[in-house]
């Protein structure tokens, strides 16, 4: 398992971690098989959605606070339950295939750390599965 590093620099924000992971795949050496990305926190998850248009994400952004407010009267006594439960919704794992030594990703797909409780600096496990 190896890990890389994100730093955030909002509240709520979603950062594209496509480059860095695929640097991170091409010093592996592995031509074929399956990529975990695992997040190891509880108000934090990653996604794949488009990163061609930032405003796909703002509008993720806007709708999550929007379903999710800051504050209801939660009863979890930190004062970040809202992160918790989008860390759920999102999910703190993704798998991408690999093949030809790169990232199988649509045209207008791009992987996302999702930050619910920034800013803060972050990690994201990556396991490879040679196949
Ligand atoms: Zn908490």
């Amino acid at each position: 398992m190896d890990t890389i590093t994100v730093r955030t620099n909002s509240r709520v924000e979603f950062v594209e971690i496509s480059g860095p992971v695929r640097k991170w795949l091409k010093g592996q050496g592995v031509e074929s098989g399956v990529l975990t990305l695992y997040v190891p926190h509880t108000t934090a998850g990653i996604t794949i959605n488009e990163h061609a248009d930032p405003d796909v994400v703002r509008d993720l952004t806007m709708e999550l606070n929007k379903v999710i407010p800051f504050d209801d009267n939660y009863r979890h006594l930190e004062g970040n339950a809202a992160a918790h439960i989008k860390s759920s919704l999102i999910g703190a794992s993704t798998q991408v295939i690999v093949a030809g030594g790169d990232l199988v990703l649509g045209t207008w797909q791009g992987i996302f750390f999702a930050e619910f409780d920034g800013p803060r600096t972050r990690k994201v496990h990556l396991q490879l599965t040679s196949a």
